[in-house]
């Protein structure tokens, strides 16, 4: 443990900068976003609208590249980056352990754990949850429940570092230059500020785990179906969804991308033929809040839900609403 004085972060991420790609919270058309840092102001006031789960499971992506050779195939992976994310919050941290067990179940992702194997994450816990956050109505945060590289929580004139890894503590023995002693008066700022973060949280009991699943039960879903634009959005900014689809690009050579999709958008359940099981836009929908509540933890012993709040951040029919609708 120690204490890195504000005036000196920059410095070290810097210092860090020379040997990994770091990626931070800046502003870019004045909005913050997870990106490529190379000195700009940090943007460390609110949690970004896109997660930073866009480094372990982007987009678009090239899977490997398939070179056909006298009627046999080889294949060219892409290795991983060594890469710093510092800024992480304690929600997208639960969120990347949900998708640890997801992806790690057999057949392990290769191409997912190639970008966690080489990627150090630095969380900064929440002083100030945003106005839609709910993380600690389902248990854990405003501060890292998960194994991290390193935590840091913003105290008087600089920040409380904790290492919980070999990467983390190996960032603080290399470079003791940055960091000073910390003392039992730190602790305690740490401990009083995180308390005062979780009563700032959103208390609306509808947003409880209990009242979650009875509003998911109460629920009118062909209602809430007509309601819902078929955007798509919610799941774009969740940082637990991890719909995919995988094309094969090119013949005899190409490339195999997988791109994010959504199981809120009718195509992703249409099979082969043209049936659908999930019909709807509201059966779509009922089965997304299902899998949150339900299925995957069912499957991995963990909510699919952090109550990271960006699905309500996002929704331009503010379909968040009816939760607290259906409650009432
Ligand atoms: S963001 Fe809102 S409108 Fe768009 S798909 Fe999600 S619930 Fe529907
Ligand atoms: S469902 Fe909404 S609140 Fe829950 S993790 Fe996804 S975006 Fe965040």
């Amino acid at each position: 443990m120690a204490f890195l004085p504000q005036e000196r972060l920059v410095p070290l991420l810097t210092l860090l900068s020379d040997r990994m790609e770091v990626v931070a919270p800046i502003l870019v058309e004045g909005v913050p976003v997870f990106a490529s840092w190379s000195g700009q102001p940090l943007a460390l006031k609110d949690n970004p609208l896109m997660p930073p789960q866009e480094f372990f499971l982007p987009q678009r992506e090239v899977l490997f590249r398939y070179i056909q050779d006298c009627g046999s195939y080889s294949f060219e992976e892409a290795a991983g980056k060594a890469r710093l994310i510092f800024g992480i919050r304690p929600c997208d941290l639960r969120a990347l352990a949900v998708l640890d067990r997801i992806f790690g179940s057999d057949p392990m992702d290769q191409s997912y754990f190639d970008k966690r194997r080489s990627t150090v994450l630095v969380a900064l816990n929440c002083n100030e949850p945003g106005e839609n956050c709910f993380c600690d109505h389902l248990g854990f945060g405003p501060t890292c429940s998960e194994a991290v590289d390193l935590q840091l929580t913003e105290i008087d004139k600089g920040y409380l570092v904790e290492s919980g890894s070999p990467a983390g503590i190996l960032i603080l023995k290399e470079h003791p230059e940055f960091f000073l002693e910390t003392s039992q008066s730190h602790l305690l700022e740490k401990c009083e500020m995180l308390g005062q973060a979780r009563e700032a949280m959103n208390s609306c009991i509808a947003r409880s785990l209990p009242g979650i699943k009875e509003a998911i039960k109460k629920a009118d879903w062909n209602a809430l179906g007509r309601t819902c634009l078929n955007c798509g959005s919610c799941t774009f900014v969740c940082p637990v969804c991890h719909c995919f689809t995988i094309q094969d690009l090119g013949v005899p050579d190409g490339e195999r991308m997988r791109c994010r999709d959504t199981c809120l958008l009718s195509g992703f359940s249409r099979m082969a033929g043209g049936a659908n099981p999930r019909i709807s836009q509201g059966d779509r929908m009922q089965n997304w809040y299902l899998d949150k509540f339900e299925y995957i933890p069912q499957r991995t012993g963990l909510l699919g839900c952090v109550g990271c709040g960006r699905c309500s951040r996002v929704c331009l029919a503010e379909m968040d609403r009816w939760s607290l609708e259906v409650k009432r």
